[in-house]
Order: C-alpha cells, then sequence, then structure tokens
C-alpha cells in the first residue's frame, strides 16, 4: 500500500520511506558498535513494532535473536493509563541476556516504562530501548530511550505499523490522517 492507494483520507507524509530506512541504517551501525561480541536478543511489541522490527533486524550485522510481547494498556479511549496487561509473554527465558526492545512510537511513555522495570525483574544483563518515533511533548514519564529514529509532534500518526482502526499498518511511511477518517 503506497500513498496513491488511499484516496483522499491521506493528510500528509511526515516521514517519508527513504528517510525511515536510511534512519535505520545509522540506528544498526550504532548497534552493531555498541553490542560487538556480545548476543543480542530484540524483544518486538506486537502489533506496531513488526515493520520497524523486520526493517531493522535485516540491517545488524551482530547475531540477533528475536522474540515477541503482546500488551494491552487499560486507559479511557485512546489514551493510555500505565496499568498493563501481558497477552503474550515471551518464549524466552532473560537471564544474562542482553535485551533491546524495539517499538513503534513513545507517546506518554507509559506501557514502556511498565514494560522496561517488567524485563529488568527477570535478570537480564541489560534492556535498552530503540523506537523508530517518539512523541516529546506527550511524555508523562521520562524512559530512558537508548535509540530513537525521529521525534515527531504531539499528533495523530499512522503508517509503517501503526494503525488507526487497525488499517494503514502496511503504509511504508508515517503520514496523519484527514480529518473525515476520523468521522470529522
Ligand atoms: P504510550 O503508553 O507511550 O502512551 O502508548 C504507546 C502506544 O500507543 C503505542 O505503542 C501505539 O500503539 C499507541 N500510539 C501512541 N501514539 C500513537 C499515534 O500517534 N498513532 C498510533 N496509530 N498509535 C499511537
Ligand atoms: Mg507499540
Ligand atoms: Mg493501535
Amino acid at each position: 500500500m503506497d500513498a496513491s492507494d488511499m484516496g483522499d483520507d491521506l493528510e500528509r507524509v511526515l516521514l517519508s520511506e527513504e528517510q525511515l530506512q536510511s534512519r535505520l541504517d545509522e540506528i544498526a551501525a550504532q548497534i552493531d558498535t555498541d553490542y560487538a561480541g556480545r548476543d543480542l536478543l530484540l524483544v518486538g511489541v506486537l502489533k506496531g513494532a513488526v515493520m520497524v522490527m523486520a526493517d531493522l533486524a535485516r540491517r545488524v550485522r551482530v547475531p540477533v535473536a528475536m522474540d515477541w510481547m503482546a500488551v494491552s494498556s487499560y486507559g479511557s479511549g485512546t489514551k493510555s493509563s500505565g496499568v498493563v496487561r501481558i497477552l503474550k509473554d515471551l518464549d524466552t527465558d532473560l537471564t544474562g541476556k542482553h535485551v533491546i526492545i524495539v517499538e513503534d512510537i513513545i507517546d506518554s511513555g507509559l506501557t514502556l516504562s511498565w514494560l522496561l522495570s517488567n524485563l529488568r525483574s527477570r535478570g537480564p544483563a541489560s534492556v535498552e530501548i530503540a523506537t523508530m518515533l517518539r512523541k516529546p511533548d506527550a511524555a508523562k514519564v521520562e524512559v530512558p530511550v537508548r535509540y530513537v529514529g525521529f521525534d515527531i509532534p504531539n499528533e495523530f500518526v499512522v503508517g509503517y505499523g501503526l494503525d488507526y482502526a487497525e488499517r494503514y499498518r502496511n503504509l511504508p511511511f508515517v503520514g496523519t490522517l484527514a480529518p473525515h477518517v476520523y468521522g470529522q
């Protein structure tokens, strides 16, 4: 799917496919430097992180394993509350492992803050965070993020894994939707 398949649903492209992919080249190179000589476990958070996980993992040269978690964040409407339930847990024992949590976007930071302390309690050698997108103006808690693709304005975005009502995840770019899509 690309912009030409979206009719007039797309408002504007925030980050092009080229921008996303070349930033991932840089992040992968940084990870190769930081994790040289170590085995790395990439933990993707379903479903949003599928695209960034697939593209980042293919660029990294150090040996990686991949595992997945699915979590649901309770909250009113579209706001996350920080109360998190695990829908699918890891298959991997984290004891002694070097872990990078791979995320699509950090908004309030509440989900990730919970996830970080949950994974840290499992005895890993280290836990870092890589996210494609971050909204600094939406932060409710400070989360130490080692690898950030792009800081973006506090707007609702779709594409590159991110959905609106389960649509638009397969866009290769990140964009905003026209108001009529939300029924306005
Ligand atoms: P947080 O706990 O950081 O507020 O919530 C993070 C989750 O909320 C993300 O993993 C994502 O699923 C969802 N989210 C936050 N901002 C956006 C956005 O702009 N667009 C979409 N599609 N989802 C978002
Ligand atoms: Mg996510
Ligand atoms: Mg969603």
